[in-house]
């Protein structure tokens, strides 16, 4: 089987909240890029990238793009089956952008489940977890509006939540106080900077709410400010921003860097280095949030299905992207019900791309 055709085509999703706020920044839509990816064979692929603006990671919608459009003619006639192979060959063309690499990486999982006629999951490891726990993000606002979130949250059966902050630490103190005060018995909270402290700032949070049940994830921008965050306070420490390589997970391991790291497929590169990375977490120890920057039904289901490929007992939370989007881009996306999120058992991601939706291709090679 041969890769012959590839189209890229561009969709904004909007927030159905009206915007998303954390850290510094804010938005009202991102901008997707979703890749479909055709074979000789008649089996066709589909995958997705979305980052979260362009000022969150070392990633932007255009970008994707254009490192999508770089690499493709040399895709056309490569074998879609050969996962590592194609990644060896992505990196021979095109050095470091894992995200670019990453929806097109995603499509050719999609196009081996097809192929074998089974669930993305099953070839991650297996069907581990039926249901995918999922957290809420509480977006970050006023602190007695964020309190509030957690009412209308808990209404729609959720149970673990990540309030935003990372702005002005003793506004950020407050939000923590009030929705911390909000939880239910079970309840998980986690306070996300997102890289938005400095490290004195992040100091006066942590010693300002030690008394509360919350786990801190990516106070400040840099590995090192974390891990000197990480020696001040006794709360749980999730890493996320700066695991951006098994080089750095083994790091933040060697280091006791972290309690949990937040597993973004994306940043990572794709399903093939997220399992990697996956795998190799489960091995140290380290449980994981499994999740991307942002997309629709079709990077929700490369979410769902490593988490479904990954023990319960290593599997922290993920995020359902598409219920937070007024668009919905594919059908077959998973079916959230009450805190958790169930993939499709349809072969491959089990996702047919709407395309009605996404229009006419940015671009095609063939
Ligand atoms: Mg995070």
């Amino acid at each position: 089987m041969k890769i012959s055709r590839i189209a890229v085509y561009q969709v904004d999703l909007p927030m159905r909240e009206g915007s998303y706020s954390w850290a510094s920044q804010s938005f009202s839509a991102f901008d997707s890029t979703v890749i479909v990816i055709e074979t000789d064979a008649g089996v066709t692929g589909v995958g997705e990238v979305c980052p979260l603006g362009p000022t969150y990671l070392p990633a932007y919608a255009e970008g994707a793009r254009a490192g999508i459009a770089k690499l493709a003619p040399d895709l056309i006639g490569e074998s879609p089956l050969e996962l590592d192979r194609l990644n060896y060959r992505m990196d021979g063309l095109l050095k470091g952008h894992p995200y670019v690499k990453s929806a097109i990486d995603i499509a050719c999982w999609d196009i081996l489940g097809k192929a074998v006629d089974q669930p993305v999951y099953l070839l991650l490891g297996g069907l581990i977890q039926d249901s995918v726990k999922l957290f809420k993000v509480v977006g970050r606002a006023d602190p007695a509006e964020m309190a509030d979130k957690l009412d209308e949250y808990h209404a729609l059966g959720f149970k673990q939540f990540q309030m935003k902050v990372g702005e002005d630490p003793a506004v950020d103190i407050e939000r923590i106080r009030k929705v911390a005060a909000r939880l239910a018995p079970g309840d998980i909270l986690g306070a996300d900077a997102n890289t938005g402290w400095r490290q004195h700032a992040a100091l006066r949070v942590v010693d300002a709410i030690g008394d509360l049940d919350v786990y801190i994830e990516q106070p400040c921008l840099t590995y090192e400010e974390c891990l000197a965050v990480r020696r001040h306070t006794d709360r749980p420490i999730i890493l996320d921003e700066c695991m951006d390589s098994l080089q750095m997970l083994l790091r933040g391991y060697a280091d006791g860097a972290m309690d949990l790291v937040n597993l973004k497929i994306s940043r990572i590169g794709g399903l093939t280095r997220a399992r990697q990375f996956r795998d190799l977490c489960i091995s140290l120890g380290i449980v994981m949030t499994i999740e991307d920057s942002w997309g629709g039904e079709i990077t929700t289901a490369a979410i769902a299905h490593l988490a479904h490929s990954t023990p319960r007992d290593f599997h922290f939370q993920s995020s359902a992207f598409h219920d937070y989007a007024t668009v919905k881009i594919a059908e077959g996306g998973p079916v959230v019900d009450g805190g958790y999120m169930r993939a499709s058992a349809r072969p491959g991601l089990g996702v047919e791309p709407r395309m009605d939706v996404l229009g006419a291709p940015v671009f095609e090679v063939t």
